[in-house]
């Protein structure tokens, strides 16, 4: 069969540019669609594409009339939920072809794709279930007895088997399709360091249940690890780029497979820059580990700090402390691996609180803090909490840069202080 994996534009919609003219917050996704390659990896046998509209925004409609794809499967976040619907009533106009949704949104609320240009939605990890489904479409057989897919049915309630995902789900014998964004790759760019970047996935999934977090729903709450030979295998297939983005929601989350990947790009001779996520009570429980991946090549961690006060972090059930960061902090500093910091401002910060956070960015060196605004993804705990306060349901908005319930101070006011936050941190960036 022929089949096109696409991957929506950069869609999300800026209050603080639309309502104040403040242009410095939007959204900007880069980086190839990791997601896509896998599953194609998956599809072997049958004729695949993909089509990066993020690269290329304006491609599709000469792609669908060229291929004439029988499957096209879309991938989204949440904030381009809306957009997905539009690409695959366009694809339905162009070509007719069976249309599959999957991905963030897809995942933690399958509900909202139930609608009439969607034929399928691929609920969490997809790699095997996707080709189970198009399997059994080509040889036009029951699709609803295939575990992590719902058969879409307007008007009434999804009703699907749930999956419970294990490691066969990973497909590791089967590598990420590089090959087929190869057209994009210059594009792949580390903007900072104008460096060429590639993705990897070691692992999948987390067993934490942050409240503001969509990455639990995708693996039913599971961990699971890509085998070591997989993992160095995928970053041999780059070889001619520099920096490899380990793009793991919590990369070293079983720190004994951490650190045999370690072993293993050492003993494979493998020469690479390479950024990680990674929990700052990792860092602290394992500093040993750091030290060894950063002999391996570890250049930068991204860790979500999100709050600066015990007590946020035990209401954002972060499972985690202010000391702990601080200390994780001082062990990167000292074995020299620099720090991305994600920090999540909330719409109630006042004045004071955006000055508290930029003081402990400054003091605590962050090298790049990453600022975002606490929202409410469909399908997380945090949501459920306060549905009832949110002001804007229109998921373009839903980029983390925008506030979706109400803010404390006047709402211009809080751009302002976000965007001068924002200013003076990328200022000081050393990265
Ligand atoms: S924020 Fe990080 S640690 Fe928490 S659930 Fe998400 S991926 Fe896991």
């Amino acid at each position: 069969m022929k089949i096109l994996l696409v991957n929506p534009p950069n869609c999300g919609r800026s209050i603080p540019e639309e309502q104040y003219g403040i242009d410095s917050l939007k959204q900007i996704f880069r980086g190839e669609p990791l997601a896509l390659e896998v599953l194609a990896g998956n599809l072997e046998t049958h004729e695949v594409r993909i089509v990066d509209l993020k690269a290329e925004p304006s491609t599709l409609q000469d792609v669908l009339s060229e291929f004439r794809p029988d499957i096209a499967g879309i991938t989204g976040v949440t904030c381009e939920a809306n957009t997905v619907l539009m690409l695959a009533s366009e694809i339905k106009e162009v070509c007719g072809a069976t249309v599959v949704v999957g991905g963030m949104h897809a995942s933690n609320d399958p509900e909202f794709f139930n609608k009439r240009d969607i034929d399928y939605i691929v609920i969490g990890l997809g790699k095997a279930s996707l080709r189970e489904l198009v399997s059994t479409i080509e040889s036009g057989g029951e699709t609803r007895t295939i575990a992590g897919v719902a058969k879409t049915d307007p008007g009434s309630r999804l009703s699907y088997i749930h999956r419970r995902y294990c490691a066969l789900d990973l497909v590791d014998e089967k590598s990420p399709c590089y090959d087929l964004v190869r057209q994009y790759r210059e594009s792949y760019t580390l903007s900072s360091l104008n460096l060429r970047v590639g993705f990897v996935a070691t692992a999948f999934g987390c067993p934490y249940n942050c409240s503001f977090c969509c990455i639990a729903g995708q693996a039913g709450g599971r961990y699971l690890t890509h085998k070591i030979e997989s993992i160095l295998r995928d970053i041999r297939l780059l070889e001619d780029i520099p920096v490899i983005r380990l793009v793991d929601a919590n990369t070293f989350g079983n720190p004994d497979h951490a650190r045999r990947l370690c072993e293993g790009i050492q003993e494979a001779g493998i020469k690479k820059h390479f950024l990680a996520d990674i929990r700052s009570d990792t860092v602290v429980c394992h500093s040993d580990l750091l030290l060894q991946w950063k002999e391996a090549g570890l250049r930068s961690v991204i860790i979500g700090f999100e709050e600066i006060s015990n007590e946020g972090l035990q209401k954002m059930k972060k499972a985690n402390n202010v000391a702990t960061n601080s200390e994780a902090i001082r062990i990167l500093h000292d074995i020299g691996i620099t720090i991305v910091g994600d920090f999540i401002v909330s719409p109630d910060y006042k004045e004071a609180q955006f000055e508290t956070l930029a003081r402990y960015i400054e003091d605590n060196a962050i090298d790049l803090p990453i600022l975002t605004v606490l929202t409410p993804l469909p399908g997380t705990h945090l949501y459920e909490s306060v549905k009832d306060q949110i002001v804007i349901h229109d998921l373009d908005y839903y980029t983390l840069t925008n506030a979706v319930t109400p803010t404390q101070l006047e709402e211009e006011v809080f751009y302002q202080n976000y965007a001068g936050l924002l200013k003076s941190c990328h200022a000081r960036a050393k990265i």
